[in-house]
């Protein structure tokens, strides 16, 4: 057998990160983009996708904008079909789009429930059942689902979003099995906290409880979490399925 570099075995796929607009989504998707692939760039907000596209082209990289609300299975389809179109089918998904709603559970709208449950659960659910189709054609894809320390821990005040997140891990890890027959691999990155909009909304004083909860202690960026999940969507990953990979500075050690 050639002794094949990994420079060599690099392929250009088309790569379509959900929540690529902002924060970690934002980072994997320039990550994925210097890692010579083109990326679909999919939010709600087409004027913020067009900037990371711009961002993108700039560095010389390939990049498409799409509008989608992964909560609408409708949205998905019609958004999916026009990347295909336009760049072919998605051989690499990156499940990140988010959001919280936090609340005690003694205090929690059905309404705020759901709607955490319909962006991060039914939403990676909504994708990747779109894509897996082409990839299961190609027998060849990467399935990387942003999840959280929080779905493996636990968080007071986050019983929708813990939910949320652990059933993203139970859901990736269920689609390893079935996939891997296909050479389609599906992992979950479990960031800790991260300095993004997300946490726009702590006061300081809960920021810094955050940081020195963190072994590490501090916030990690964005792009550390980019780093882990390009590496999951790389030919050198083949052999890794079903994991549970924390960029979390130690916080969830032990869990
Ligand atoms: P941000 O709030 O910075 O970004 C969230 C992204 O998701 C935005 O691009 C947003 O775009 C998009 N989004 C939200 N709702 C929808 C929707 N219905 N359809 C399509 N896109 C949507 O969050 P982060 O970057 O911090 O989080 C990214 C992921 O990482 C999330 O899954 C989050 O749960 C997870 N995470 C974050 C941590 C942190 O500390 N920041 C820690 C652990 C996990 P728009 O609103 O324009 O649609």
């Amino acid at each position: 057998m050639a002794n094949v570099s990994a420079g060599d075995r690099r392929e250009r796929r088309t790569a379509l990160v959900s929540g690529g607009s902002r924060g970690i989504g934002r980072a994997c998707a320039l990550a994925l983009a210097g890692a010579g692939h083109c990326v679909a760039v999919a939010s709600r907000t087409a004027a913020v996708n067009d900037e990371v596209v711009e961002e993108i082209s700039r560095a010389g990289g390939q990049a498409v904008a799409v509008e989608m609300d992964v909560t609408d299975p409708a949205s998905v389809k019609a958004a999916c079909q026009s990347v295909e179109a336009e760049v072919g089918p998605v051989a690499i998904l990156v499940n990140g789009a988010g959001v919280t709603g936090d609340g005690l559970l003694a205090k929690m709208s059905t309404e705020r429930w759901r709607s955490v449950l319909a962006t991060n659960l039914d939403g990676a659910y909504h994708l990747s059942r779109q894509v897996v189709p082409g990839m299961m054609r190609a027998r060849w894809g990467r399935i990387v689902t942003i999840s959280s320390v929080v779905g493996l821990s636990g968080s007071a005040g986050q019983a929708n979003y813990a939910a949320a997140k652990a059933g993203q891990i139970g859901f990736a890890r269920a689609i390893a099995r079935e996939l891997a027959p296909r050479h389609i691999t599906s992992n979950i990155v479990a960031p800790g906290p991260i300095d993004t909009d997300m946490l726009g909304a702590l006061s300081d004083e809960r920021r810094q409880q955050m940081a020195a909860s963190v072994p590490l202690g501090r916030l990690g960026a964005s792009e550390e979490v980019a780093a882990a999940v390009a590496f999951l969507t790389s030919e050198e990953a083949a052999f890794i399925t079903g994991a549970v990979l924390p960029v979390d500075g130690g916080l969830g050690m032990g869990h």
